[in-house]
């Protein structure tokens, strides 16, 4: 399965803010964007052009980042949100935020996207009964979401819950059990990735 492999502090970096794509080190002040709040590389403290288009480029990148998804899979994710009813910004969200890792993640059960993707593909969890390996199966309304019974992982999903304090309203959560219910599709409002989608669905409708 294709990932990004660059380093997670660079990014954050480049995009000039923090995307917790680390977990537990993201809220020490051991974060790379904490120590150093300019740009990687050789220029990274050069006075930057903005133009419109460089926005746009950089909130969709921003954006990937955050989900820690490819170009072609984000692509097909805009062109499914532009074929569904309703605003293709807020679409393109929905789907991202109903990834299985992403999940994970909103429900504390995982430190990060990269450590939920991780425990997925090692077959640790399992929606409605059974084991879901795909990182970005998208869960809907009434899936139930649980660890495998016996689970080597179980310590350090209890882990990851001690990061969380509050669980959105459309996930329903068991930190003791390590279950989970999805209640509804997320609102706007209830979707925190830092993004402006309407500059990503501007870069795409050009
Ligand atoms: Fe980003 Fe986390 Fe690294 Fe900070 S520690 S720069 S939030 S990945």
């Amino acid at each position: 399965m294709a990932r990004d492999t660059s380093p997670q502090c660079k990014q954050c970096r480049r995009e000039g803010q923090k995307l917790f794509l680390k977990g537990e080190r993201c809220f020490t002040d051991k974060c790379g964007v904490e120590r150093r709040s300019y740009p990687p590389g050789e220029h990274g403290r050069g006075r930057l052009r903005q133009s419109e288009y460089r926005l746009q480029l950089r909130e969709k990148q921003k954006t990937r980042r955050y989900y820690q998804v490819l170009e072609k899979q984000f692509r097909a994710y805009y062109e499914k949100a532009s074929r569904q009813d309703g605003v293709t910004g807020e679409n393109l969200l929905r789907l991202l935020e109903s990834r299985l890792d992403n999940v994970l993640v909103r429900l504390g059960f995982a430190a990060s996207r990269r450590q939920a993707r991780q425990l997925i593909n090692h077959g640790h969890w399992m929606v409605n009964g059974r084991r879901v390996d795909i990182p970005s199966y998208q869960v809907r309304p009434e899936d139930i979401i649980s660890i495998k019974p016996s689970s080597s992982a179980t310590e350090t999903v209890q882990r990851a819950t001690e990061l969380v304090s509050t669980v959105p309203a459309w996930l329903q959560a068991d930190h003791d059990a390590l279950t989970a219910k999805v209640l509804r599709y997320p609102e706007r409002s209830e979707i925190s990735a830092p993004v402006q989608e309407q500059l990503i669905v501007e870069l795409y409708s050009k």
